[in-house]
């Protein structure tokens, strides 16, 4: 039984479950899934469809689970395109010509070329998705705080733009990661947030009234605080002139059992997959 959550639907071929987007749902040349952890081959702490060999599982079972849910979209694997994620704010635009099933370090893509299937790694971090209808461009990025910190939303929409998007008519999706809820944060991150967000007291709660955002004051002498992730990306968009952005709230760390959680499950755990690509029209 899976939770039922705004803005999502859920798709559930054999044992995989997968969402696909409200937003995205008038688009039917449009393909995109967000998986959860369900209907892979991987054996605990990675159950069970873990998208990346770089945690700790064997490589084969990652392989057969990228296998499977490009299966359950109806695409194959070698039509993917992915890469290292560095939580940096570096952006690469695919072209036929230069794609490869792994581009080197990135932490967004773009692309407005059909049959290029965008896909990223997530387990907290956020993930951003993006569809421009008017000129048939995508693109996915990864936001964790560090990529926050260094406005890899703003970067994604700038290379979009350069590909010919207008910003107004992007449809941006904050995806599933770690929400304000379960997102205890210490000092690094809230003086990174200082020099790098404007406003930021108004993105930090109380470590203990969790829903009471902190004062200035508190803010700036704080040890600890819950840190909205999606509000800090929210507004980078916002600032870039997108005006259609979805958050989905749905956070990685309340809901274990659909989605890897880095926090959640202390570091032991794998990554669940974001596919986005547009088809090529026959
Ligand atoms: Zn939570």
């Amino acid at each position: 039984m899976q939770a039922t959550f705004h803005d999502l639907y859920a798709v559930r071929v054999q044992n995989l479950l997968f969402y696909t987007l409200k937003a995205f749902e008038a688009y039917p040349h449009l393909t995109h899934a967000i998986f959860t952890r369900q209907g892979g081959v991987s054996q605990a702490p990675f159950d069970s469809l873990n998208f990346s060999s770089t945690v700790g599982d064997n490589s084969q079972a990652v392989e057969q689970n990228i296998k499977l849910a490009c299966r359950a979209i109806g695409i194959t694997a070698p039509r993917t395109v992915s890469c290292y994620q560095v939580h940096r704010a570096d952006i690469l635009t695919i072209k036929r010509t230069n794609q490869q099933s792994v581009m080197g370090q990135a932490d967004g893509l773009v692309t407005n070329e059909p049959d290029i299937y965008l896909l990223m790694r997530f387990a907290d971090c956020t993930p951003l998705i993006f569809f421009d209808p008017v000129s048939n461009t995508i693109g996915l990025a990864h936001a964790g705080w560090r990529g926050t910190m260094q406005n890899v939303a703003g970067a994604a929409v700038d290379a979009l733009v350069k590909l010919g998007c207008c910003s107004a008519d992007i449809l941006a999706v904050i995806g599933p990661s770690i929400g304000p809820c379960c997102y205890e944060v210490g000092t690094t991150v809230m003086q990174t947030a200082r020099q790098s967000l404007s406003q930021p007291e108004t993105l930090f709660y109380h470590p203990h009234e969790k829903t009471r955002l902190l004062e200035k004051s508190e803010f700036m002498k704080g040890e600890t605080a819950y840190f909205n992730m999606w509000e800090a990306n929210r507004r980078q968009l916002e600032a870039k002139g997108v005006r259609q952005i979805r958050q989905t709230s749905l956070c990685t760390a309340c809901h274990t059992a659909e989605f890897f959680s880095h926090r959640a499950e202390q570091g032991q755990t794998g990554r669940f997959g974001v596919i986005i690509g547009l088809k090529s029209v026959v």
